[in-house]
């Protein structure tokens, strides 16, 4: 295992901050020479940019790259993850001069995860920009925008922070003054010791605890504020599946009459219990428990870890949530008679909140089996991408 670098008293009190370049130098003879290039820049510009920090940027050369085409940046991030825990970089550059397979939109440049403080870039199209001088500035542009986003920066008109379809282009862009201000707390957080260099304890469970009480409030912000809440537009036949088991469940008399017999606080504890069970299904279920195995006690890996089963949960919650909505603008719909007499109910009022809860939990019961259908692929790259650019 690498030394761990004591970050503290690195080159006269500055922050080191460490970012590892990883190719396979066995794809082309151009990727090397790319590397460099893309290394020097780097170093120049951020060292211009964020003087307070030390920027070590190294290349490191692997023969063991995954060979399928197109390259799968999912596969290559996890490939990817696994080393930047092993090396202990701060952060990794995955650089292909190979075309990158897309999943959610067409024809894309790179894939950075924040989760995993990775990131896939492909000078495929870079390579095809027309003249040879503005390459390097376009490969330039694109992996700061691609960092910025495993800084924790969003989208921005004005700034290389825009979305683009096309890289390919002839001025310099950078971060504005805001942004940088954000990246200059970011790293400062990151500069902090990780748990493992501060901590030599041996118990899994202790060492999950550490990383939960120093790191609890941004790991809740990095679960709300991600993919969660819109977590199942991307999965089809995830959200089929329970579209369909709703609609047979509203249609079949069995159904209201067994919500009549649950009492609404048995309810609330039946729902607790699916909502955790079809958590750990999904988690167990598209083998996400493999992500981040390379090394158990480490703080990045822990860390990714809580992330991805903390936003699978509020992913659960929030379909759940939305499940409700559906069923109590459906119960409102059907003429209530009917689903009285359905429910057993006699002549007493329906009450319509309870009956909306029950159907909505019957859905996540169903989305579970459905989610465990969706390609393990797919569930795994809306978790771990934070975007297709
Ligand atoms: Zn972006």
């Amino acid at each position: 295992m690498a030394p761990l670098v004591d970050r503290k008293k690195e080159s006269k009190n500055n922050f080191l901050v460490n970012i590892g370049i990883l190719i396979d130098p066995l794809e082309n003879s151009q990727i090397k020479e790319w590397a460099f290039i893309v290394k020097d820049s780097l170093q120049k510009e951020l060292s211009g940019l964020f003087p307070q920090f030390t920027w070590e940027l190294s290349i490191l050369e692997r023969h063991d790259f995954p060979k399928a085409l197109p390259k799968d940046p999912l596969t290559l991030l996890e490939f990817g993850s696994d080393i930047k825990i092993e090396n202990n970089y701060d952060f990794l550059l995955v650089l292909t001069s190979l075309p990158l397979k897309a999943r959610f939109s067409q024809g894309i440049n790179a894939v950075p995860s924040s989760m995993l403080e990775t990131a896939i870039i492909s000078l495929s199209k870079i390579f095809e920009c027309d003249k040879e001088g503005i390459k390097k500035i376009s490969a330039i542009n694109l992996i700061k925008h691609v960092l910025g986003h495993l800084w924790g920066l969003d989208h921005n008109e004005s700034s290389v922070m825009k979305p683009r379809k096309s890289w390919c282009n002839e001025q310099t862009l950078d971060w504005n003054s805001e942004e940088k201000n954000q990246i200059e707390d970011f790293l400062n957080d990151v500069a902090d010791p990780r748990v493992e260099e501060t901590d030599s304890t041996k118990s899994t469970f202790l060492f999950y605890l550490r990383v939960l009480i120093k790191e609890g409030p941004s790991l809740l912000r990095d679960i709300i504020f991600f993919r969660s809440w819109r977590m199942f537009l991307n999965l089809g036949r995830f959200t089929a599946a329970t579209a369909v088991s709703i609609i047979f469940l509203f249609l079949s008399a069995e159904a209201w009459e067994m919500g009549a017999a649950i009492q609404s606080r048995w309810l609330d504890y039946i729902l607790l219990l699916v909502i955790i069970a079809s958590t750990l299904s999904l988690y167990f279920g598209q083998n996400l428990h493999g992500i981040g195995q390379s090394d158990k006690m480490k703080e990045q890996a822990v860390r990714s870890r809580i992330i991805l089963i903390g936003t699978l949960f509020v992913g659960m919650v929030s379909f759940w949530l939305n499940l409700l909505f559906i069923s109590f603008i459906i119960i409102n719909f059907l003429p209530e008679k009917v689903i009285s007499g359905w429910a057993g109910l006699g002549n007493s009022d329906l009450p319509v909140f309870h009956f909306s809860k029950l159907m909505a939990t019957f859905g996540i019961l169903a989305s579970s089996v459905g989610g465990n259908l969706e390609e393990e692929q797919d569930i795994k790259a809306v978790l771990i991408y934070t975007e297709e650019t």
